[in-house]
């Protein structure tokens, strides 16, 4: 949503150039709705999300820990003022020197999926604590994370009892429904089989912590989406179903549904043309495309909210593409976007819903286009 702080802010700056515009106001609405839906979860921000020190600073002066996947991102977390003991290094692709400097920052928490990356933390994080990670199916999320992270439930038991062995510290088991979910009982299954995995280690007189439900919450772009409290209400039925009245400690890592709808990037219109005479669809060129922040246009997975001057005239079907010299910098054509007839060469748009995965998507310079400038208010 564009909120009056970010109209104020356009109005006023008339910034050039397309930019990010992210509202702190709603990022501190978000933490504390999660904080309220699911007030025994500790809230891990996923830094990839939106790293801009001012969010950052202003999670952690809110009580938030962090989720990071590199020792930048650790960096910048401890720099906005979280203590070593608030961050999880939460990438199972690390590579040993980088582990060992997490170590030396104090970083005691680490994800692995794979016997060889428990080997490279019992060596550089000796007596450290893992949780490993499974692999979910990813059903009914926008924005899928694959098959990239996890192992199968079973040989999360083995690499857990194998980090055991090696003396570190096995802490718990996660998992990541896919980015963008909408159901809300999607971490029903997943909770089922940490259980599983709670069981069988037990058996062996390891006794689990932890349950790390990673990110997945929704940022509402188009079409409306759960509240935070509808995830929290089903994500603690499963607990229950699951974990009956021994409920470990859990984790959730949000990062689009902390930052998504606090942004909006203004952007212009460069062309507006058609391909022939008869062509049905008007083709509109903004100045902000897939290279410019916009990749979760790819395969037009996400489908952000543009809003103009002119959405009380009449609308037709257009196709919307950046303005790089790569064919791919399509965002909407197999699917085409309602656009206002009168929209004209030079009027400005807002696409809402923009303060996750844009900033860190853009391109440094490509096409001699400037990476996306960014402004927190
Ligand atoms: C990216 C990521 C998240 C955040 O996911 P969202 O869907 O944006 O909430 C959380 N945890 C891990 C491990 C991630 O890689």
């Amino acid at each position: 949503m564009t909120t009056q702080r970010i109209r104020d802010f356009l109005a006023t700056r008339r910034p050039d150039g397309p930019c990010l515009v992210v509202d702190l106001d709603v990022i501190s609405d978000n933490f504390h709705a999660f904080r309220h839906a699911m007030p025994d979860s500790a809230i891990y921000y996923a830094v990839k999300a939106n790293p801009a020190p001012e969010v950052l600073k202003l999670l952690a002066g809110l009580g938030s820990n962090f989720d990071c996947a590199s020792v930048a991102e650790i960096e910048m977390a401890l720099e906005a003022g979280a203590t070593a003991a608030r961050i999880s290094y939460g990438n199972t692709i690390k590579k040993e020197r980088d582990v060992a400097r997490a170590h030396a920052l104090g970083v005691s928490l680490f994800a692995v999926d794979s016997h060889e990356e428990v080997e490279k933390i019992s060596r550089a994080a000796p007596g450290a604590r893992v949780f490993c990670r499974v692999l979910t199916d990813g059903e009914g999320a926008e924005w899928p994370l694959s098959r990239k992270f996890g192992c199968v439930p079973q040989m999360a038991v083995d690499v857990l009892v194998y980090a055991h062995q090696l003396g570190l510290q096995s802490y718990g088991v996660s998992f990541h429904v896919g980015s963008q979910m909408i159901k809300v009982d999607a971490w029903d299954s997943a909770l089922a089989d940490a259980k599983r995995v709670f069981v069988q280690l037990a058996k062996q007189g390891i006794h689990l912590q932890m349950v790390n439900m990673g990110g997945g919450f929704p940022t509402k772009y188009l079409r409306d989406v759960p509240s935070a409290e509808a995830y929290g209400k089903s994500i603690y039925q499963a607990l229950r179903t699951h974990f009956g009245n021994q409920i470990p400690q859990t984790i959730i890592e949000p990062g689009r549904g902390m930052v998504g709808n606090a942004g909006v990037i203004k952007a212009e219109v460069v062309l507006i043309s058609k391909k022939s005479d008869n062509d049905d669809a008007r083709w509109v060129f903004l100045d902000i495309g897939k290279f410019g922040g916009l990749a979760e246009t790819m395969d037009e997975a996400i489908r952000y909210p543009i809003r103009t001057e002119r959405d009380g005239d009449e609308m037709e079907p257009c196709v919307i593409a950046g303005p790089t010299c790569d064919s791919a910098d399509v965002l909407y054509e197999k699917n085409l976007y309602p656009l206002p007839i009168s929209l004209t060469i030079g009027d400005e748009v807002l696409i809402e819903g923009t303060g996750a995965y844009t900033t860190t998507y853009s391109a440094v310079a490509f096409n001699g286009f400037e990476p996306l400038k960014a402004y927190v208010i």
